[in-house]
């Protein structure tokens, strides 16, 4: 079954009740673009740029970085590449960089808001993106965002920085949707960004108020929570075609979650490398639209749990 998956990957992905949903993957650097590219991703749709920046003494050189992201443009050849700008923070810290110790790290200054008190570090980060090639299959995402302002804030910087760079054309520039403030304001997200990802492990911890690294939550912590799905739900209606809308938190590779995702709207999904070919044979089979039919009901029931199992009832 696997090789039958593998062979049918590179092409168009599209289900049962005719959607066509891309299908890319969450890779941590170059070397595992290559990985994706060859299990037949339609793209990187999350690059989590923080793994250049871990486990060293000092910040990666702008071209270090620009080598790095390079080569995930060049396995993917041509096809889109989400690089997500530096989110660190909570679970993950830099020697070379403390960050003063706060009580609730998963709440503080991480992710986007680091730009502020790091200005000089994302601005390298941004430098090393603005001269790949070619710059309109890259996209720049931002980790973390609760509002428009720290959109546009962006925004503002990559292009004083492309002037300064003589760089002409901007590649798209968009959001995660990640914390509940945002998928609130998706409508105003989405009229100023290219494109929207959900990232469903942070939206699933910030929504339940559950620490994603908690062992004593880990069974309680479900994408499939009434209240996570109404957020994505709102995030899709907020986008309202204005943007494509993707997801690339862990519920994108889950047979069960990714149903419910493709039924709520969503776009894109991205998912481990290895999981490319086996999401991409379930969305084939799956009629989202029938599925969409039951969402209304299963949204108010009491738990992530009973949502759980009228799906895999349903997908059986
Ligand atoms: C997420 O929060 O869902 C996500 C994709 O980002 P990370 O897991 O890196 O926090
Ligand atoms: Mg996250």
């Amino acid at each position: 079954a696997r090789g039958a998956a593998r062979a049918s990957a590179s092409q168009p992905t599209t289900t049962r009740d005719g959607r066509t949903i891309e299908v890319c993957a969450n890779v941590a650097g170059g070397a595992e673009a290559l990985i994706a590219a060859q299990e037949g991703a339609d793209g990187i749709g999350l690059l989590r740029s923080e793994f250049l920046f871990l486990e060293r003494d000092s910040a990666p050189s702008v071209d270090e970085q620009r080598g790095e992201y390079q080569a995930a443009l060049d396995a993917l050849g041509g096809k889109p590449v989400i690089v997500r700008t530096l989110d660190i923070g909570a679970d993950k810290q830099l020697d070379y960089l403390p960050l003063p110790s706060v009580a609730n790290p998963a709440l503080g200054v991480r992710g986007i808001r680091l730009w502020a008190s790091h200005t000089e570090l994302l601005n390298s980060q941004l430098r090393a993106l603005l001269t790949l090639e070619p710059l309109d299959a890259l996209r720049i995402m931002l980790p973390m965002v609760s509002g428009v302002g720290e959109l546009r804030a962006l925004r503002q910087r990559l292009e004083t920085l492309a002037g300064e760079l003589g760089v002409s054309r901007l590649p798209q520039l968009g959001v995660m949707i990640e914390v509940p403030s945002a998928a609130l304001c998706a409508a105003s997200l989405a009229a100023e960004a290219d494109f929207l990802s959900i990232g469903t492990n942070d939206l699933t911890q910030y929504t339940l108020a559950m620490d994603r690294e908690d062992p004593g939550l880990a069974a309680q912590l479900d994408v499939l929570h009434p209240a996570v799905l109404r957020l994505i739900k709102a995030t899709v209606e907020g986008a309202a075609g204005r943007c494509p809308v993707g997801v690339c938190g862990a519920a994108a590779g889950d047979p069960l979650a990714l149903a419910v995702l493709v039924a709520l709207g969503v776009d894109e999904l991205s998912v481990e490398p290895s999981r490319v070919p086996a999401v991409k044979a379930a969305l084939r089979e799956l009629d989202a639209a029938a599925l969409a039919e039951k969402l209304p009901t299963w949204l108010e029931l009491d738990d992530a749990t009973a949502v759980r199992e009228r799906v895999k009832t349903w997908l059986e």
